[in-house]
């Protein structure tokens, strides 16, 4: 038996309980060891049956006198009875519909029962109580594990004692003296003590030692690019002669106060020796764009190239269209790369980019694909960088040698997390947004208004207005009663007899997308019937009323998002939600909604509403999951593992001394494809 083999090695495992494991990622013993408990039953509590009472639940030790099996339902039931005793007294244990378990019980041994104490006619019973052989049953804590449909708490336990000798072989990750100073016991310690605590004390030391493990590695992977990024010599300055105003100075609009005390803050950091890291923080419609733009002018009018990536194709398009025009009266070079362009356009696309004719590069994940070289890359953008995942932000960075940092984001991020995700970063916030800006009309109204919604955009359509409507799915199917965007399209399309409504999903072809975009930028299509694909970014400042169908399944900071798709124009701008059977939390959130437009307070109701837990959670940051360790509650923890992390890197930046051997691999294997680490 060793760590790396399947667990169909074990007795009890055959293709089927593998596939049951298969659900939980269970696959080798290794995994199994690593899988830990999610709570544990503390079976210490144990009580003489004499001092038992109606209502408590206990655990006894003792002895079976007595197995009774009765038949009811007309014979074709059995009840398993057993009259148990210790030295206090006797107790009555049932179990219905059990003539499975008659073999069970041997008279005369003794056994530890678990369960809540009742009473029948005066007699104290536990029915149904959890069991063992006392034997078994002599330590107190017992391991609860996350099951799956298949496999059973008892199975697993059994499982895990049977590959408790491997902990032994599991490697540690950090050297006897490093565990000395950081005052942590050893892996086997604590992978013994996870699984089967012998008292409270040690379960803790083994958690923490097991949580400080996994924020270890998850640090050292955050970091493993940026130690490698250091190796390099230092940051690259752009020049103080490379003047932003050139740009802003001929922007159609005034700046807002924030957007130019934002370029400064970004200005003095692209001119210092030191390399950028800055987060842009930005309500929706904030003016985001034109700040990441003085930053790509600075520039490119200092010698380098800049890459902008968006998380979407549109997105990514529109940006590319609006900067190439805004470029263009300065002679500066953009191209555009995505996944889905033809292969010559590509080809000519990656050597202008290669050989430094294209200075501006604009595009979706296609950017960090391998075959994309830079001449001279000294500042990299991410636009709504929530929607990354670490690894293709981290990719992003390593086109250039130490390039300047910008991410931006309308989704505030706690403090806390954003150490974890980009380690020290500055944060500029855009909190003003730009004048003439009229508040956007929000009403969260039940199905039975559903007409009168509909009617309203009419009207708006009258005016030479545009619409979006936003249904949370493509397709009809039964099991989910959302409007589908196919199904809503096609009334509207009777509907609104006259003007041009076009359906856009995440699903169709590229050059469809782009066409109907192109339409409705253009303002022949006059409605927009769209799944989420419309969330992020898009800026058609004629659209003056969004219809959200299906309220109830999104989130208050998505509403937020898709609501700030309109409201980008002169004109005064509507959102309609629409709710259908809409529990207390979907009111909730339309009462948040209507009552206020402002991000930030919506990212924190958000908070309220649906625990740390969740914006904390490891999916919407694209971070890899985390087992043990809970980002919003060991945050002290957190603290220590990166600064080991730190120490480690530090000595070590490529990861390839052999003590860093274990470590390493526990770094790839969390990240999996996920991570930029070339190890
Ligand atoms: P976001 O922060 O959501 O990315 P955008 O950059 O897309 O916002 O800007 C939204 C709209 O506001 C765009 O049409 C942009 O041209 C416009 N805009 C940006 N800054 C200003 C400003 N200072 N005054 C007027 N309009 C502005
Ligand atoms: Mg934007």
């Amino acid at each position: 038996m060793e760590l790396r083999d399947a667990v169909t090695c074990l007795r009890g495992i055959g293709p089927r309980k593998a596939e049951a494991l298969a659900k939980l990622n269970i696959a080798t013993l290794e995994d199994l060891v690593y899988f830990l408990p999610r709570d544990y039953e503390d079976r210490r509590n144990r009580l003489p049956i004499a001092e038992l009472e109606e209502g408590v639940t206990a655990v006894v030790t003792a002895r079976v006198k007595l197995v009774i099996g009765d038949r009811y339902r007309r014979g074709r039931k059995q009840m398993l009875r057993l009259l148990v005793a210790d030295d206090s007294g006797e107790l009555e244990i049932v179990f219905f519909n059990a003539g499975y378990m008659l073999k069970t019980f041997k008279k005369g041994e003794e056994y530890m029962f678990f369960g809540s104490v009742s009473a029948n006619m005066g007699r104290l019973q536990m029915i149904h109580p959890e069991f063992e052989a006392a034997s078994e049953a002599a330590r107190g804590i017992l391991p609860v594990y996350p099951l799956t449909k298949g496999v059973t708490q008892r199975q697993m336990r059994a499982w895990q004692e049977t590959v408790k000798p491997l902990h032994a072989e599991a490697e540690d990750i950090l050297s006897e003296e490093r565990r000395n100073e950081l005052r942590l016991c050893d892996l086997r310690y604590a992978l013994d003590n996870v699984h089967f605590p012998l008292e409270r004390q040690k379960l803790l030391e083994a958690r923490y030692r097991l949580i400080f493990d996994e924020l270890l590695i998850l640090q050292t992977g955050l970091r493993y690019a940026g130690a490698r990024d250091a190796e390099h010599a230092e940051g690259i300055s752009f020049s103080t002669e490379a003047d932003i105003s050139e740009y802003t100075g001929g922007l159609p609009y005034e700046l807002t106060e924030a957007q130019k005390r934002c370029i400064s803050e970004i200005e003095a950091d692209l001119e210092s020796k030191r390399t950028m890291n800055r987060l842009v923080q930005g309500d929706v419609g904030s003016g985001k764009t034109a700040v990441a733009e003085a930053a790509m002018f600075k520039a490119v009018r200092s010698g380098y190239q800049a890459v902008l990536m968006a998380p979407t194709e549109i997105l990514a398009r529109q940006h590319f269209e609006g900067i190439s025009r805004a470029f263009a009266a300065y002679g500066i070079r953009t191209g555009f790369l995505s996944g889905s362009m033809r292969a010559a356009e590509k080809r000519q696309t990656l050597e202008g980019i290669r050989n430094g004719i294209i200075q501006v590069v604009i595009g979706t994940h296609a950017v960090i694909q391998p075959e994309v070289e830079f001449s001279a890359l000294g500042l990299v953008i991410t636009d709504e960088q929530h929607r990354f995942g670490v690894r293709q932000r981290v990719k992003l960075k390593e086109k250039g040698k130490n390039p300047n940092v910008l991410v931006m984001t309308a989704t505030p991020i706690p403090r806390t997390l954003s150490v974890v995700l980009y380690g020290d970063l500055d944060v500029s916030v855009i909190d003003q947004l730009p004048p003439g800006r009229q508040r956007t009309a929000t009403r969260s109204v039940g199905a039975d208004k559903r007409e009168q919604c509909y009617d309203f955009v009419a009207a708006q359509l009258a005016e030479g207005r545009q619409a979006y409507v936003v249904t949370p799915l493509i397709e009809d199917s039964e099991a989910m009663e959302a409007r589908s965007a196919t199904e809503v399209a096609g009334e509207l399309t009777k509907r609104f007899d006259g003007y041009r409504v076009a359906l856009l999903h995440g699903a169709m072809k590229q050059e469809d997308k782009d066409r109907i975009m192109d339409e409705f930028y253009r303002g022949e299509i006059r409605v927009l019937v769209a799944t989420v694909v419309i969330e992020v970014g898009i800026n058609v400042p004629n659209v003056t009323v969004i219809v959200v169908e299906n309220a109830e399944r999104f989130g208050l900071a998505q509403l937020h998002q898709l609501r700030g798709r309109v409201g980008r124009g002169k004109h005064k701008s509507y959102c309609l939600l629409i709710t259908y059977g809409g529990s207390e939390l979907a009111q909730r959130r339309g009462e948040i909604m209507e009552a206020s437009n402002d991000g930030f307070y919506i990212a924190e109701e958000d908070l309220r509403l649906r625990g740390p837990g969740e914006i904390f959670g490891t999916r919407q940051h694209g971070l890899p999951d985390m087992k043990i360790a809970d980002l919003s509650r060991h945050m002290d923890i957190l603290k220590k593992a990166g600064e080991e992390a730190a120490k480690i890197l530090a000595a070590d930046p490529g990861l390839s001394d052999v003590k860093n051997r274990a470590l390493r691999s526990r770094v790839t294997r969390l990240f999996g494809d996920d991570m930029a680490l070339d190890l």
